[in-house]
């Protein structure tokens, strides 16, 4: 539940946020309009994405899905189709599974309850407070990345945001800050202010509207704001890719629907190669090993070793399941691919012996 304390109808910190944001905020950004569900597909974007990457996407997204309903009524993997590129997937299959619950449960219509919002898959406080604020202009205090950032320097909360007393003391703040009028403004004010001024690195102190009272930057100590996580080494782990390739076509299969890059296309994972080819039935007349590729996930590193088998045909498996296919290198993909996934199935097609086998 947002708390609702009972501030000034403009607080004087969020007057000056709003005096900037008229000078030199944002409004022409495609989802700055009061529709929730442009506002919602807009956010979940934006969550580990930049607004430069995010807008192409967004456009694309939003002329394959244009409403709530076409985005409910689309097979899954169209929605990963959609998102290829964007990485962290669990969110495009969380808009999809919310968007079915509005369809079903809200008549199609995206609810304009905080409870309601909060309660979708994938949407949190502060992203159904933003999600509100912007398209409503309800009154909801919001703690994104960027906003944690100007309020932990500004007045200088010590520690990392991941702990309870740490985020509590900057839901408060935020929430004290907060206006009763202009709250959709004021709320992208904060987001614009934290993506443009008060940076990660090198913030512009000397043109931010708060910068008079801004604890942080009158001590010199705005590095230490927000505290940082307490380091954990990341595990590395290795595993083998296998890019069998038959008649200008490779073999994907469909990941399960949770995990790692759940219900993307993706190359087998295999140990054994030759137990593989027994097992589907195919003749391998030549091998190469590619390169390794190392993909970050946020709690350990992946090395991918590519291994490349060249099939004199393709065999009899997989032509009647739905989780795996043979797929022409110069089709339309499956459905949604992971990045190195992508990047492999590229380097296929660019790679002349192996294309036209
Ligand atoms: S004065 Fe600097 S550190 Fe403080 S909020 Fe503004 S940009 Fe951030």
């Amino acid at each position: 539940m947002p708390r609702t304390t009972a501030p000034s109808p403009l607080t004087e910190f969020a007057a000056r946020v709003l005096a900037w944001f008229d000078d030199h905020g944002r409004k022409d950004l495609p989802w700055q309009v009061k529709d929730p569900y442009r506002v919602w597909v807009s956010e979940i974007m934006l969550q580990q994405t930049q607004v430069q990457t995010v807008i192409p996407y967004y456009e694309r997204f939003l002329s394959r899905f244009p409403d709530v309903t076409a985005l409910a009524d689309a097979p899954v993997d169209d929605v990963l189709h959609h998102w290829s590129g964007l990485g962290y997937y669990a969110r495009a299959r969380n808009l999809h599974k919310a968007a079915v619950i509005v369809r079903d449960e809200f008549a199609g219509v995206f609810p304009d309850r905080f409870e309601d919002v909060e309660a979708l898959p994938g949407i949190g406080r502060s992203t159904a407070g933003a999600i509100l604020a912007l398209s409503k202009n309800q009154r909801h205090p919001i703690l994104d990345g960027n906003v944690k950032r100007v309020l932990a320097r500004h007045d200088a909360i010590d520690g990392w945001p991941g702990k309870t007393a740490v985020a509590k003391a900057l839901w408060e703040l935020a929430d004290t800050h907060t206006p009763v009028e202009r709250v959709d403004d004021y709320t992208q004010a904060m987001m614009d202010l934290g993506a443009t001024l008060c940076t990660r690195t090198k913030p512009r102190c000397f043109d931010c509207p708060v910068a008079s009272d801004c604890t942080a930057h009158a001590a010199g100590t705005i590095d230490a704001y927000p505290g940082k996580k307490p380091k954990k080494e990341k595990p590395l782990k290795q595993t083998t890719m296998l890019l069998a390739v038959a008649d200008g076509a490779v073999y994907l299969e469909r990941r399960p629907p949770s995990g790692i890059w759940g219900g993307l296309w993706s190359f087998p994972e295999v140990s054994d190669v030759d137990e593989w080819c027994a097992r589907v039935g195919g003749e391998s007349s030549e091998r190469e090993q590619w390169r390794t590729l190392r993909h970050s996930f946020s709690h350990y590193d992946l090395d991918i070793e590519p291994l490349v088998l060249m099939l004199d045909a393709v065999p009899a498996e997989a032509h009647d399941r739905d989780d795996a296919l043979w797929y022409r290198l110069d089709d339309t993909p499956p459905g949604g691919l992971a990045a190195p996934v992508s990047f492999l199935i590229e380097t296929l097609r660019n790679t002349d012996h192996v294309a036209n086998r």
